[in-house]
């Protein structure tokens, strides 16, 4: 059967790409958010998987590209709606806000049709991408220079905790942070909406040639075989371990960044006290910020992996407590 999405009919084994309106711009130019609808055959859920809310997060659109392209040579089930670029004018940028109005998108869902550009393309995607699908998956990464792997979960307690839960073990990161996460994202607000999600945390910039693209991509078949939308067996997943503590270490000042724990760390553990960065004036080359493991076994969620430019505030490490948790 046929599926219909903003009056486009979508008939099985299509693929359409069916354009959700925002508005016009200042220079004219129409703005909508391109979302691809990808018709199996025969029954089965609606799967929603979005990336690149943050502009500069363009590892996870070349991820939806390849799993874009997997799904198409398979046979599978139900529909698929992707969303591979998020907010278009933040991804022309390169930056993570909205340009035009330096909002965080994924800080505002569900939106407001009446309100910022940002809310708007929010709105847009709430009132016409959400209520089509039945799961979400939400690609995050790191930009240019850092990079990227755990995955979110939620406290199982709640039959929808659970379900979050259960998707989140199948994510490719052995680290999983138990959070509420941040009001107004799109995940938590659909969460809360009783929509099962899953969020992955997975790469960036660096992390093109490493293996994390393939890591990435086999979490969404083993998400896609959970749900019935792919044949086959889901198949082993490793070790999982459950952070309940954690969070941003950010450079007090900016200045040259230079990492001494970077890719090889992402998600392994270091002792507390083990130095993980540096940042030196660019000007005088004197060490102003040295940044060490705060927790007695520190689970690595985020490195900035290159020597880079950073600015006060900006994210140099993403760190768990790993006595916070435990096995998951
Ligand atoms: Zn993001």
């Amino acid at each position: 059967m046929a599926v219909t999405f903003l009056g486009e009919a979508i008939a099985e084994g299509e693929a359409k790409v069916v354009r959700v309106p925002v508005c016009r711009l200042a220079s004219g130019a129409e703005l909508t958010i391109a979302v691809h609808v990808l018709r199996g055959d025969g029954d089965g859920p609606a799967v929603g998987i979005v990336s690149a809310h943050h502009g500069e997060e363009l590892f996870t659109t070349e991820l939806m590209r390849r799993l874009r392209g997997m799904l198409l040579e398979s046979r599978f089930r139900g529909t698929v709606l992707m969303v591979p670029c998020a907010n278009p004018p933040s991804f022309e940028a390169g930056t993570r806000n909205t340009p035009i109005d330096m909002h965080n998108l994924n800080r505002v869902f569900p939106g407001d049709d009446a309100g910022w550009l940002t809310d708007k393309i929010a709105a847009a995607i709430w009132q016409h991408f959400v209520p089509a699908i039945d799961l979400l998956m939400d690609y995050h990464c790191g930009g240019v220079d850092t990079e990227i792997h755990y995955t979110y979960t939620t406290d199982p307690a709640t039959p929808i905790g659970r379900r979050i839960h259960d998707l989140a073990m199948l994510g490719s990161a052995r680290v999983l942070w138990e959070t509420p996460g941040p009001a107004g994202s799109l995940a938590r607000e659909v969460a809360r909406r009783e929509i099962p999600t899953v969020i992955l945390e997975v790469g960036g910039g660096p992390s093109f040639g490493t293996d994390l693209m393939d890591q990435g991509l086999e979490a969404a078949r083993r998400i896609l075989r959970k749900v019935g939308v792919l044949d086959g067996p889901i198949g082993p997943v490793g070790r999982r371990i459950v952070v309940r503590r954690g969070g941003a270490l950010r450079p007090r000042h900016g200045g040259l960044f230079v990492p001494e724990v970077g890719h090889e760390a992402l998600g392994n553990t270091v002792p507390g006290g083990t130095v993980l960065g540096r940042v030196l004036a660019p000007d005088t080359l004197e060490e102003i910020d040295l940044m060490r493991a705060p927790y007695p076994r520190t689970a690595i969620m985020m490195v900035r992996s290159r020597i880079s430019k950073v600015h006060p505030g900006e994210y140099a490490y993403i760190l768990g407590d790993e006595d916070s948790g435990g096995p998951a």
